[in-house]
């Protein structure tokens, strides 16, 4: 299946407005203030937070939003990217991934051609798209579909994705006691929103994590308890 990633965004934070959470956009998290194994305080461009818990989901700035409270996490960021062609009539009515080529395809509501496929092949924090990129996944899909080679592409761009050594999500405590993670989703974290969501709630407000996170522990690393999900986006990244 297929969702519009930006609706979903703003269909769940207008729900947790309604229901009382406060969302704060553009507002910049630029340190915490740890004291005794504990953060006190998120310290934020628009001002200080004072905080009972809190949970890093900063996605591609995982790693140095946790380093700001002095935690280490075993992160490294890829930039990831994508493209789209002009509007089409229906066509394509599922997904095409060819593992072989590297390549994605999926129709979107608009019609356009969503095109993507693996990570750049270094680390980078940098939402550039480059011509290397273009040419290997417009070669892939002229390969899948040849009349694509007359259509137009509209745009491309890339984003920032936080892999760990296993290819799976960091969920649940960190080394300070009322700091917990929902980091590390890397390239396929979007599909696992509404749950991931729905567990780390049910963390934070219990203050113990439930079995179903239990081996996304951050600890796994330490103990070789990986878990590894390299093909979980059926695109080598
Ligand atoms: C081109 C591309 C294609 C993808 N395709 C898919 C796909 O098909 N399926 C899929 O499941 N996943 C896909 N993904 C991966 C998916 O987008 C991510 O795994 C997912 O968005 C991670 O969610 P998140 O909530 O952890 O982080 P994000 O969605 O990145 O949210 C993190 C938020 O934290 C904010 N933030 C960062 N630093 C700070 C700070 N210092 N202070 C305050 N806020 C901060 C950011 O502005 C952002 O709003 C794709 C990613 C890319 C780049």
């Amino acid at each position: 299946g297929t969702a519009r990633h930006d609706a979903v965004a703003w269909g769940f934070a207008a729900q947790a407005s309604r229901r009382g959470a406060e969302i704060h956009q553009r507002t910049e998290v630029q340190g915490f203030e740890v004291e005794t194994g504990q953060v006190r305080a998120v310290v934020t461009n628009r001002g200080r937070i004072a905080c009972g818990s809190v949970l890093i989901a900063a996605g591609g700035m995982n790693y140095d939003v946790a380093m700001m409270a002095g935690v280490e996490l075993p992160i490294r960021c890829y930039p990831l990217q994508a493209m789209v062609t002009q509007p089409l009539k229906p066509w394509l009515h599922t997904l095409v991934s060819s593992v072989s080529l590297h390549t994605y395809l999926v129709q979107s509501s608009r019609g356009e051609i969503v095109i993507g496929g693996g990570s750049d092949p270094y680390q980078l924090y940098s939402t550039r798209s480059t011509l290397d990129m273009k040419e290997h996944l417009a070669e892939g899909a002229v390969h899948l579909f040849p009349f694509l080679q007359s259509v137009r592409l509209l745009r491309q761009w890339a984003g920032i994705t936080d892999m760990t050594p296993d290819y799976s999500p960091i969920m649940g405590a960190s080394p300070l006691a009322n700091l917990w993670l929902d980091c590390g989703w890397g390239t396929w974290g979007f599909k696992a929103t509404a749950v991931a969501g729905k567990r780390m709630a049910e963390t934070i407000a219990r203050g113990r994590v439930p079995d179903l996170l239990k081996p996304f522990a951050l600890e796994r690393f330490e103990k070789f308890r990986l878990l590894n999900e390299m093909g979980a986006t059926a695109a080598s990244h």
